[in-house]
């Protein structure tokens, strides 16, 4: 058991030295690696021996990614791969049969949703939704085929929180697969696995790597199903570069610091939008105001880098809002140092109906941030000269 801090873990936990006795790790850019004679090539595709062979099933950046990602999360084993949603699809792939079930959580990422909806019908696999405020009544809806209980919490982009330890619970009752989309807590804010789930997925695209460069994904969890994952994965080649697995096990060692100042930005932004007269509402998980305040405050460290709120004057005045917005980007993206301002209702969510993306908490005037990590005065600065706009 590993006793030292996430802080120190998250830079000291690095690859062993090269001959050159470097202090930062280098990149490793091989697709293939050499071997001693004829019995440690029979021996190391046998998988007699534990050593790189081929860097889509491994790689010395990608395997210290891993390394980090699975002592922040509190997991035995973990397979990274070339985007969040290479993640989310391999291990859905990689774990069910067809015939099988899965409930999950309606409040999840766009494209996690169209898999459920577009592509795993075609495979025979059918999902049951649960609402974010169902969750009580979710082990009515446990079938005998069902295998996979899949949520988010927070979420995108109601800001919801969902009670994980419940969810556990029930999973280990009901012998299900409880797997945890962490994105927006990311490891520093939030560990699933110590609420009863079995793997947690990031996109490591959002605060991973904090600064919008690089796509990436990685699943955490039971070693017994992690192999189930890793021999999917190395097979069909979703596999994480080399050059982004060293990006990304940079960025790691700056997360917790920098998941703290977005966190800090956030909640005093919230609280300034709160008192604006142009806003109906705002949603943050460590607003007082939240629905889910004491359940965010007990499993999750702070708050988010993510908030909502409601512009008085609904699609209308969001667009001159948006139109308004000097400094902040107009992005899809979050968890970047450059904070950013999205409309979900014409963006993300627009090939839902109005009633679709009520039932997933978006109204049409609803506006959903993303705090960097600029100076807090001039996020404030910018939103408000554009809510005066609006
Ligand atoms: C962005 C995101 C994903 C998908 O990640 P990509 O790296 O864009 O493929 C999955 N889940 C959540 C919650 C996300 O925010």
């Amino acid at each position: 058991m590993d006793t030292k801090k996430f802080e120190t873990n998250a830079i000291r936990n690095q690859l062993g030295r090269t001959q050159y006795l470097e202090h930062s790790a280098p990149m490793f850019l091989t697709s293939s690696y050499v071997f001693e004679d004829a019995e440690d090539m029979r021996a190391s595709f046998a998988e007699e021996k534990d050593r790189n062979v081929y860097s889509r099933y491994s790689n010395p950046n990608t395997s210290e990614f891993i390394e980090k990602v699975c002592l922040m999360e509190a997991a035995e084993a973990g397979f990274a791969f070339s985007s969040g949603m290479a993640a989310v699809f391999s291990t859905f792939a990689a774990l069910l049969e067809s015939g099988d079930h899965i409930l999950s959580a309606r409040s999840v990422f766009g494209s996690t949703h169209s898999l459920y909806t577009n592509f795993f019908p075609k495979w025979n696999i059918e999902t049951t939704f649960f609402g974010v405020d169902e969750v009580e009544k979710v082990a009515q809806l446990v079938r005998p085929n069902t295998k996979i209980l899949y949520a988010e919490s927070p979420t995108n982009p109601g800001v919801d929180v969902l009670d994980l330890e419940f969810l556990g619970k029930l999973a280990k009752e009901h012998n299900l697969i409880f797997v945890v989309d962490n994105c927006f807590a990311s490891p520093y804010l939030q560990q699933p696995i110590k609420f009863g789930a079995h793997l947690v997925i990031h996109s490591g695209t959002k605060l991973m790597d904090g600064q919008g460069r690089v796509l990436a994904g990685i699943t955490v969890g039971q070693a017994d199903l992690i192999d189930k994952i890793y021999r999917f994965s190395r097979i069909t080649g979703p596999s994480l570069s080399p050059f982004n697995a060293w990006v990304l096990s940079k960025s790691l060692e700056t997360l917790a610091v920098r998941v703290d100042r977005h966190c800090a930005n956030a909640l005093t932004l919230a609280e300034f939008l709160e008192s604006h007269e142009k806003v109906n509402w705002v949603k943050y998980p460590f607003l007082k105001s939240h629905p889910q305040y004491e359940l965010a405050k007990k499993q999750m460290k702070a708050g988010g880098c993510v908030l909502a709120f409601e512009i008085k004057g609904g699609l209308e005045a969001g667009r001159k809002f948006f139109d308004s917005i000097q400094l902040l980007s107009l992005s899809a993206n979050l968890g970047d140092a450059r904070s950013i301002v999205t409309h979900p209702a014409s963006t993300t969510h627009s090939k839902l109906t109005p009633e679709e993306r009520k039932s997933v908490g978006i109204s049409e005037g609803m506006v959903r941030v993303s705090a960097g990590l600029e100076h807090i005065d001039d996020i404030i600065a910018d939103i408000e000269q554009a809510l005066n706009n609006a």
